[in-house]
């Protein structure tokens, strides 16, 4: 459950009223991300304030644009949702083949998205050059300079460390042992905030998706590459390394393929997009992208089945260690994978049964994200909107492609084989 911090009771100085005041705002605010939009009463229960109490911080909110107040039949039924009226952001997903922007501007109610294709070889000054052109482009339809925007967020597919290097493990090689962040700020001129994609994404299927009213949260990204992101108590959990989460080193296979992190048969080696299609090398008929793969699938051929059920069951075999340790009450599974569905999901389910006991893996639900439309993206929104402290109880639907139809190309569907 939520933390109820009991309000106060004492007489308290207008001092401490005012702290009493702005910590019981707050927890408000904290109360409706975690549970989204809720009636009036349902919140006053779950932040343990008196109905008085709680009508004076809601309408404070409501006339400060924090908040909004949607009539119901009756007033019982009026519900209360987190909202925003200011704030413009960019937020940047850089894959291994495109860099797929947004940038959302509040005041405006207006979102636009634009992708470019990462050109040239492997070195991070193309990554660059993409995220420079996505940036122009953006502001260029918003109309707007760069200063104007209040926060950047870039989301990448490589592990983070404490200490904002790019883990040699990854899979991007070019941002290995690299700070990303201090890179892309100078290069942008501009301070981003640069954050791993399955964290992003786990964040934002809490907010708004799959992970919504839980304290302890699995987010599993089964692209390309393959992360986790772990959200407890609703912020993205690090560990001391920074990288905790980092399921796609966890042995599966022992004597399995080489991987990049020196291991044998790391789920990355054995499971991963790129493991998979790799396979391929040696029959005919090979897929030329992941989206091809998971498409056969979805059209029932033998071997695009066989491998993704295989690949469910190495996942399951890496979240039963996950589940035993962690113990959530959900785990979400999100990427190119998840568009399998339930044949997918089937081994990964069976798999952690199989390898948890009863006790353990019955209180944890296994589903797939909910969020469609591009969740790394709106997790970095969520982690920029959170350095001014605004938060949204629902993703608005004039937002991303949702709402206002891209006016810039949209990134394929699966990253392309590497050859
Ligand atoms: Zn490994």
């Amino acid at each position: 459950m939520y933390e109820e911090v009991q309000a106060a009771t004492s007489t308290p100085t207008a001092i401490g009223r005012g702290i009493l005041h702005a910590t019981n705002l707050e927890r408000v605010v904290q109360a409706l991300a975690f549970y989204g939009p809720c009636t009036q009463a349902e919140l006053s229960r779950a932040v343990g304030l008196s109905r008085a109490g709680m009508h004076m911080i809601v309408h404070e909110l409501a006339e400060t644009g924090r908040l909004e107040i949607l009539p119901g039949p009756t007033k019982r039924d009026t519900t209360i949702k987190l909202v925003a009226n200011s704030g413009r952001y960019i937020v940047l997903d850089l894959g291994h083949r495109s860099v797929h922007g947004r940038l959302v501007d509040f005041s405006r109610k207006a979102s636009y998205d634009l992708a470019e294709t990462i050109t040239g070889g492997q070195h991070h000054a193309h990554d660059l050059a993409a995220i420079g052109r996505v940036v122009n482009g953006l502001t260029k339809q918003a109309g707007i300079e760069l200063e104007a925007v209040d926060n950047v967020v870039v989301t990448l597919h490589a592990p983070i460390d404490a200490g904002g290097i790019v883990s040699p493990s990854s899979i991007t090689p070019d941002w290995a042992g690299l700070n990303p962040r201090e890179i892309i700020s100078s290069y942008l001129d501009k301070d981003v905030i640069v954050e791993n994609d399955a964290n992003a994404a786990a964040i934002a299927e809490w907010a708004w998706g799959a992970g919504r009213g839980s304290n302890c949260f699995v987010y599993v990204k089964t692209s390309q590459g393959v992360g986790a992101g772990i959200v407890l108590n609703g912020q993205v959990f690090r560990g001391a390394t920074g990288i905790a989460g980092e399921i796609g080193h966890i042995v599966v296979e022992p004597h399995g393929p080489l991987c990049n992190c020196g291991n044998r048969g790391c789920l990355s080696a054995v499971a991963s997009g790129q493991a998979i299609l790799a396979q391929f090398d040696l029959i005919h008929d090979a897929p030329s992208s992941l989206h091809e793969l998971v498409d056969r699938a979805l059209a029932n051929n033998p071997v695009a089945s066989r491998v993704i059920a295989e690949a469910g069951h190495h996942l399951g075999v890496a979240l039963a260690h996950v589940i035993a340790i962690l113990g959530p009450d959900r785990v979400a599974i999100g990427g190119e994978f998840a568009r399998v569905g339930k044949p997918h999901l089937d081994a990964i389910q069976a798999t952690v049964a199989e390898r948890t006991v009863q006790a353990v893996s019955v209180a944890t639900t296994i589903t797939h994200g909910l969020i469609e439309d591009s969740p790394s993206l709106m997790g970095g929104l969520l982690l920029a909107m959170r350095t001014k402290n605004q938060a949204l109880s629902v993703i608005p639907d004039w937002i991303g492609q949702g709402g206002k139809k891209p006016s810039g190309r949209k990134p394929k569907g699966g990253a392309n084989r590497k050859k």
